[in-house]
């Protein structure tokens, strides 16, 4: 079984949780600034997963939602806890596109493996990363859907 299966997630102060009930179809980290600035550290680390399969177990009326634009230009809207301020996923429109959770807010987060550092142009300067271990880019990858399925190959199944 895919590692993902049943994990579970939350904010901070437990307000927010939440179960992953379906594969995910890739996990990257992600140094752009936005990035820094919504983790409030060095990178962003997104899992991106159907909508269907995230499943609230709580707290999903509290969510806060701030929206901005990526770099796509399409609206991003933002969740996080009102209480703690735990940033919990992104979404973009339409509504079908994969969202990402914010994998640092899984509480086992020790089978979590980047295929890919992107936006390694904007990384904070002590950052290194090794090449061998993961595909690394200076901006966004040209084909998504090349790593997503390089991440499914190298995640091992429990
Ligand atoms: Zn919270
Ligand atoms: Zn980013």
């Amino acid at each position: 079984m895919h590692p993902a299966i049943g994990k579970t997630g939350g904010c901070q102060c437990n307000a927010i949780r939440y179960e992953l009930t379906g594969i995910p179809k890739m996990l990257y980290a992600c140094h752009c600034s936005d990035c820094q600035k919504q983790s409030a550290s060095a990178f962003g680390m997104s899992l991106l997963i159907s909508r269907g399969d995230v499943n609230f177990l709580q707290g999903q009326e509290r969510l806060k939602t701030w929206d901005t634009r990526g770099e796509d230009g399409a609206i991003k809207r933002c969740a996080f806890c009102p209480d703690c301020g735990t940033r919990i996923f992104h979404a973009s429109e339409p509504e079908d596109k994969p969202i990402s959770i914010k994998a640092g807010s899984l509480d086992d987060t020790r089978w979590l493996q980047p295929v890919a550092h992107i936006w390694l142009r904007s990384a904070q300067p002590w950052v290194e990363i090794d090449h061998r271990q993961f595909r690394c880019f200076a901006q966004e990858p040209d084909d998504e859907s090349a790593l997503a399925r390089l991440w499914l190959e190298q995640t091992p199944q429990a």
